[in-house]
């Protein structure tokens, strides 16, 4: 894991702020244990998401270099269409934290990768390498429901509670700022855990299946990838070796919810949005 590495002779030297930071946690995390839903112990509050994404998101908005994103005064439509498809998502009353977060998207002008992500708080990045490479909306819409689910489900805040502890993210979050660029770029590169994926994989479905959407539309991305012979992993297959799983995971949860599995019928909506890219 290369989230995050704290320099030891920094460590020593900031000993006493991280005396007071542990000490400015117990009264800023205190009462948020053990929240729902998805279960797993996280330090943060459902605002500290909110918080830290909105960090995130400018630290990857001031790296055009890294993040190229593409313009909107000039792309009007193109966001247009990214935007009603999230919008749909997002409004199909099965949302949790619907109105908490920010849920922007924007697209990154980069054909050479096949990805997706969102960061803590709901600020949603799509590569136009991934919608460029896919045939139909369903599975875009797959793909960001499950994007959609790591923020919803705060498995990011989660994952971080777990790996880092109170003092380093007591630290980060009172606005040191090396630590919060490493933690940024460890958050664009965080691997999820297994069950986190599979958690965001079911999510996909029962977001979906609360839209004109196939539920199972996540499965069609995975067997395009597998059409294909695979290519570069994007963040959703980062931690499963074998998209078989969850070809078969995602189709039987879409069974299990009795939700529609067959694609949106007119596709054109998708075919323009890839001919503006
Ligand atoms: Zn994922």
């Amino acid at each position: 894991m290369t989230f995050l590495k704290v320099n030891q002779n920094q460590f020593d030297m900031n000993k006493h702020f991280w005396v007071l930071s542990i000490m400015i946690l117990t009264l800023l995390f205190s009462g948020c244990k053990g929240s729902k839903p998805g279960g797993g112990f996280n330090l943060f509050s459902k605002q500290q998401d909110a918080e830290l994404g909105l960090q995130v998101k400018n630290e990857i908005e001031s790296n055009p270099s890294q993040f190229p994103i593409l313009k909107e005064s000039t792309n009007r439509e193109a966001y247009k269409i990214i935007r009603d498809m999230t919008n749909d998502i997002l409004n199909s009353g099965k949302v949790h934290h619907r109105n908490d977060f920010a849920w922007e998207v924007k697209i990154i002008d980069d054909d050479k990768t096949l990805n997706a992500f969102c960061t803590p708080g709901g600020y949603i990045y799509v590569y136009t390498g991934l919608i460029k490479f896919l045939d139909k909306e369903d599975q875009l819409a797959g793909v960001m429901g499950h994007e959609i689910a790591h923020a919803d489900q705060r498995h990011s805040t989660r994952q971080m509670t777990k790996m880092y502890g109170i003092s380093v993210l007591v630290s980060a979050l009172a606005g040191n700022r090396e630590q919060l660029a490493a933690i940024t770029a460890g958050l664009i590169n965080l691997k999820f855990s297994r069950g986190h994926e599979t958690e965001a994989d079911n999510y996909s479905v029962h977001y979906l299946s609360g839209t004109k959407y196939n539920c199972a539309g996540a499965a069609g991305f995975f067997q395009k990838i597998q059409s294909q012979g695979g290519g570069a992993p994007p963040e959703f297959m980062s931690t499963h070796p074998n998209p078989d799983n969850r070809i078969q995971n995602i189709r039987s949860k879409a069974a299990a919810n009795g939700c529609k599995m067959t694609d949106i019928r007119d596709q054109t909506r998708y075919q323009r949005l890839k001919s503006l890219l």
